[in-house]
């Protein structure tokens, strides 16, 4: 049963109430520093728990996650209840990707590779890229963009070309380029021209392969799943007063004298403030009644378990390679390490394997399944996979066609005009990669917003 919102008016001025509207790490960050700076604070999420898309699940004696897994040492989530880095043990994280002749190869893609091609690869890929640099335009489409940082043979060569194209369902040229600065980050810096210069001269002088090169171990969500990490936010959320009306979604919200009120599952209530982590199309509809334009992307998650899988896949692997409709594999049997400290210490390997449904598309898991395991087995990689359950994971990336740009600029405008504060990664429909990101974006959206201000006594 949802806890009941009772209809009732948040006091005037500070201590007045604020309606977080969603319990991903977005608005549980939210939450802490709004009552931290004196707000009487209420998280709103439609789920029966808090987390959003850091989410395990248990199938007999194996724990897969649906999204979020990595955290750098320093993450900002470790900062929302004492004790939550000790949670999380650390693991090096090994990437992968199939290219498309099937080799193994580093991911991401390495200024390295490009420069130890064979020789006449190698030359044919610098003609072409020194053409690309001069004469490929940037029309706004990420295959532009694309193509004239890395040129054509080495967009298309890496595998690159048609990971896009399986991510989005569309040809790259029908991406917008903001793709490739949010998304593609490393690869944008990585091909500036300086840092191409630096790496030709450190690859003449180093032999050493990229595979060997020194990475920082990684922190990952308990073996056990995510329980024990927000269990700890919610308790201490909760002793400092931070209310939790936990499987209710809103339905509608309008602004009425001064005040927000706003229709949820449970019941209403008025709030003096809104932030709204919750996916911009839903709140556009809930404000509105009709959807904002925006298109997200939903992911099919499979679980699997295998006999056997190929040691040299490391513990994520993407498939650069030109078949297979899914995108990247999290092999967990390889990131939680059995009691002796080994790797793995499990009877079968087991993984989540993600494939994006193209808008309007349907959730298939066993077809999905069936293309992979024909996949990979038919590649040698991977031997006797089981479908051991499947999930299909709602708004995981927005879709940057052309023109989107215009339509979150009008959606933004139309639903700040209200003073409603958006913020997170679904809250303001922005790609970003890691929770670190989402809860520094979150912080700049409170401050832009002024609420610190609003109790500077306690706010200190
Ligand atoms: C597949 C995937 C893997 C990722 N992996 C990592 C990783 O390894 N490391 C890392 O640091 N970051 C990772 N990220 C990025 C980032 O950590 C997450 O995107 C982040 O958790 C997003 O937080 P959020 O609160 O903005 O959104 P969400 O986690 O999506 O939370 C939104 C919440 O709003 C609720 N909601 C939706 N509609 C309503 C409604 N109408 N009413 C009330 N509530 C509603 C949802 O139930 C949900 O709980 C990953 C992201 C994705 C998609």
């Amino acid at each position: 049963m949802a806890d009941r919102i009772p209809a009732q008016r948040g006091g005037p001025g500070p201590g007045g109430l604020v309606v977080v509207l969603g319990g991903g790490i977005a608005g549980l960050a939210a939450a802490d520093r709004l009552s931290q700076a004196g707000w009487r604070v209420r998280i709103v999420e439609k789920d029966r728990r808090c987390g959003g898309v850091h989410r395990a699940r248990q199938i007999g004696p194996y724990t897969f996650g649906v999204g979020s897994i990595f955290y750098e040492e320093n993450a900002r989530l470790f900062d929302l209840a004492p004790g939550l880095r000790n949670l999380c043990p650390t693991v090096m994280r090994v990437q992968r990707r199939i290219a498309p002749d099937g080799a193994i190869l580093h991911y991401p893609l390495e200024p390295r590779e490009f420069l130890r091609q064979s020789p006449l690869r190698l030359a044919r890929s610098v003609v072409d890229l020194a053409w690309s640099r001069l004469w490929v335009r940037r029309d706004g489409t990420l295959d532009a963009i694309a193509r004239q940082r890395l040129g054509g043979s080495f967009f298309e060569s890496t595998g690159l070309a048609s990971y896009i194209s399986r991510f989005h369902h569309v040809s790259p040229r029908e991406i917008d380029e903001v793709f490739f600065f949010r998304r593609m980050a490393y690869v944008e810096r990585f091909t500036r021209i300086g840092a191409l210069a630096r790496s030709a001269a450190r690859s003449l002088l180093s032999r050493a392969p990229v595979n060997q090169r020194t990475r920082r171990p990684l922190r990952v969500r308990p073996r056990e799943g995510f329980e024990p990490i927000f269990e700890r936010i919610e308790r201490r959320l909760a002793a400092s007063g931070v209310e939790f009306s936990l499987g209710d979604a809103l339905l509608s919200l309008r602004r009425e004298g001064g005040l927000f009120h706003l229709r949820t599952a449970s019941g209403s209530c008025f709030a003096e403030a809104v932030v709204s982590t919750i996916p911009l199309d839903s709140l556009h509809q809930a404000m509105f009644g009709v959807g904002s334009g925006l298109v997200s992307l939903d992911m099919t998650t499979l679980f699997v378990s295998a006999a056997h899988l190929d040691r040299r896949l490391g513990n994520v692997l993407f498939n650069f390679h030109p078949r297979g409709q899914w995108k990247r594999a999290t092999i967990y049997s390889r990131i939680y390490p059995d009691a002796a400290g080994r790797d793995g210490g499990f009877d079968r390997e087991f993984l989540a394997v993600e494939t994006t449904i193209p808008p309007g598309g349907s959730h298939d898991p066993q077809r999905i399944f069936e293309d992979f395991r024909k996949h990979m087995t038919v590649l040698g990689l991977a031997r006797d996979l089981t479908l051991e359950g499947h999930e299909r994971v709602e708004n995981c990336y927005p879709l940057y066609t052309p023109g989107s740009g215009a339509i979150l600029e009008q959606a933004l405008h139309r639903i700040s005009r209200s003073g409603i504060i958006l913020a997170g990664r679904q809250g303001r429909f922005e790609y970003l990669p890691t929770s670190s990101g989402v809860i520094l974006r979150v912080m700049q959206e409170l401050d832009a917003a002024g609420l610190f201000a609003a109790a500077p006594e306690m706010a200190a």
